[in-house]
């Protein structure tokens, strides 16, 4: 059986990643990978969509029990990925979606080397102060963490294999299923396999 594949998603803070993957999850077949964090919930997350809202010593027992397919510490929080959902998806033949900084990509990308790493990108580093403000989640300390991270995150964007620029949502969103539509039809041995089975030739 044909295996599913990895989207990795990475941007700034602001950028508007959370927004696009609801879009992509709405519009395709593609299924998110719920991290594990220790991060307060912000007002209208829900524990087990948005993420696993764990404490410190949840989270460090998944560490030392191995269970993230990743893990690291961003803007002074713990996030990780659980390894055994997203495995047995990828082998059910189900495409996952994570949203994760750049040291998890890079972490995925030793372990995944298949994934497909997408960076989203703010049309103007002005817009994307205004979005990251205007969302109202972030305390002044949070703001500042976030802000002060934005240039080092953006100097890794030559690391994807694609960067979307996240103007327009719409034309965003059509970027990101274009990329999962011609990543899909990338030539690979299975495309042959199944044909030559199906045919007697
Ligand atoms: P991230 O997940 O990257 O931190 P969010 O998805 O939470 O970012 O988006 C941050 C804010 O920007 C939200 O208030 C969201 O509604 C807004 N936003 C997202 N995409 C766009 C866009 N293309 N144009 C205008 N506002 C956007
Ligand atoms: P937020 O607190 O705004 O939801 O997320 C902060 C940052 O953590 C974002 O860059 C997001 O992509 C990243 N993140 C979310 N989940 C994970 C995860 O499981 N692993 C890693 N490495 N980063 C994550």
């Amino acid at each position: 059986m044909k295996k599913g594949k990895l989207f990795v998603f990475s941007g700034p803070s602001g950028v508007g990643k959370g927004t696009i993957v609801k879009r992509i999850l709405d519009e395709t077949d593609v299924q998110f990978s719920v991290s594990m964090t220790t991060r307060k919930p912000r007002e209208g997350e829900v524990n087990g969509e948005s993420y696993f809202f764990v404490s410190h010593e949840e989270f460090q027992k998944t560490v030392d029990e191995g269970g993230f397919l990743e893990y690291a510490e961003v803007y002074g929080n713990r996030y990780g990925t659980p390894k055994k959902q997203a495995e047995e998806r990828m082998e059910a033949g189900i495409d996952v979606l994570l949203d994760i900084d750049i040291q998890g990509a890079a972490n995925v990308k030793k372990v995944c080397p298949d994934g497909v790493f997408i960076f989203i990108l703010p049309p103007s580093i002005e817009e994307l102060k205004h979005r990251i403000i205007g969302r109202g989640s972030e305390t002044e300390e949070s703001l500042r963490i976030r802000l002060g991270s934005v240039a080092d995150e953006l100097n890794h964007a030559r690391d994807y294999d694609y960067c979307v620029v996240n103007g327009n949502l719409d034309e965003a969103v059509q970027t990101v299923k274009a990329i999962i539509n011609a990543e899909h039809a990338k030539f690979s041995e299975n495309f042959l396999i199944e044909l030559l089975n199906k045919e007697d030739v």
